[in-house]
């Protein structure tokens, strides 16, 4: 959703890609629902706190929605973990943290989302694994970590989980790749 920015700690450093609004607002017109799923290690390491990590999140969640001047999302799933957080409350190996599809499952079953119709989109492998583990189709936004390699995990991969459903430059391309179907 946003520009990269390796452990975001301040609402200064936020940039929302060109033309998200854009695309949240055709597919909600659409009738998908829409969930942000996000790993956040800011907290494991300490550098802020939950809430404030939360409330950073939920800033984001809003300046987008005032772009489209719409509500658009219907869920925000957060995963603290980190197998070696600094914080040892963090420190686990848990479910939830992409590649994992644990977060995708949670929000399929609490919002009543059909897998089968949904897309993930993300642009980390880590997206990839964890939405074609969850049994949706997944968009690789492709972007300077797009091809960056994965982060320790004890998940078993296969080679075919890797592979993307289809491959993005822009959320513009994203509207026409659905529409097209
Ligand atoms: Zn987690």
């Amino acid at each position: 959703m946003i520009e990269d920015v390796h452990l975001l700690c301040r609402r200064d450093d936020i940039s929302i890609l060109s033309s998200l609004e854009k695309f949240l607002s055709w597919a909600k017109s659409e009738g998908y629902k829409i969930v942000v799923v996000t790993n956040q290690t800011v907290v494991s390491r300490g550098l802020l706190s939950y809430k404030e990590m939360n409330e950073l999140n939920q800033f984001i969640l809003d300046s987008v929605e005032s772009l489209a001047g719409k509500k658009l999302f219907d869920g925000l799933y957060i995963c603290p973990h980190h197998p070696e957080a600094t914080l040892k409350d963090y420190r686990i190996d848990c479910e939830c943290r992409k590649p994992k599809p644990g977060m995708l499952l949670k929000a399929a079953k609490e919002l009543n989302l059909d897998l089968s119709k949904s897309f993930f989109i993300g642009d980390r492998l880590s997206d990839v694994i964890a939405g074609n583990l969850a049994g949706v189709r997944t968009i690789l936004l492709e972007g300077k970590f797009s091809e960056s390699t994965l982060i320790k995990s004890s998940l078993k991969i296969e080679e075919k989980d890797k592979l993307p459903w289809k491959r993005a430059s822009s959320f513009v391309e994203i509207i026409k790749t659905l529409e097209a179907l």
